[in-house]
């Protein structure tokens, strides 16, 4: 008899279940499983992975609590070949199927900005409300990235804050600095903020204190 093993792994999701799933039967067969079956009575599906190195299967169990949907994902494969010994076809398996059950799920479906409305992630305009949604991919994608370093931005406040109480000059030069780099980093009104009022507190804090 072959030795086998499991792992199992669970996430959750928001939505309908039927539409879960859809995509998960769709991430399936993606992955390169094969055999891939629903009970929608268990809203479970199962399917076989089979390749040089991994021989396994796995099973996705939907579990609907409230608004959310539990995701149970158990693959079982055999442990007594040398490919085991390296690495894990279990989470292969597993990988195999989230990698094309993320994929799935964020092209799958979008808000149409105009209307509201769930439309399918690759159509060109909203079949509702006829909003151009190939025009908003561009610009998202066009979008620079969003500046989300919060500690550098605290930390510059903190030093506009010390300004004006202790070592005035020392902090206003610190609080001036790290404003720049706030700003040169995308954080502009933080960055212009942190330097005039590292500025204010520290002549004022030079002068008066
Ligand atoms: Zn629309």
């Amino acid at each position: 008899m072959a030795v086998r093993r499991s792992k199992e792994e669970t996430f959750s999701v928001k939505g309908k279940t039927e539409e879960w799933l859809k995509k998960a039967e769709q991430a399936l067969h993606k992955g390169g499983f094969a055999n891939v079956k629903t009970n929608l009575l268990l809203n479970q599906l199962t399917g076989d992975y089979k390749n040089l190195t991994i021989w396994g299967e796995i099973i996705v169990t939907l579990l609907p609590e409230g608004e959310n949907i539990k995701i149970n994902a158990k693959s079982t494969a055999n442990a007594d070949n040398i490919y085991a010994l390296f690495s894990s076809p279990n989470q292969k398996i597993l990988d195999q199927f989230k990698n094309n059950f993320y994929n799935s799920s964020i092209m799958a479906l979008i808000y149409c900005p105009d209307c509201g409305k769930e439309v399918s992630g690759s159509a060109n305009n909203c079949p509702n409300c006829a909003y151009p949604l190939s025009k908003m991919r561009n610009q998202t994608q066009s979008f620079p990235p969003v500046y989300q370093n919060n500690q550098l931005i605290i930390a510059g406040y903190i030093a506009v804050f010390l300004s004006f109480f202790i070592f005035p000059f020392f902090f206003m030069i610190i609080g001036v600095v790290l404003g720049i780099v706030n700003l040169t980093k995308g954080a502009i009104g933080h960055g212009v903020l942190q330097i005039v009022l590292s500025l204010i507190f520290g002549i004022l804090g030079t002068f008066l204190v």
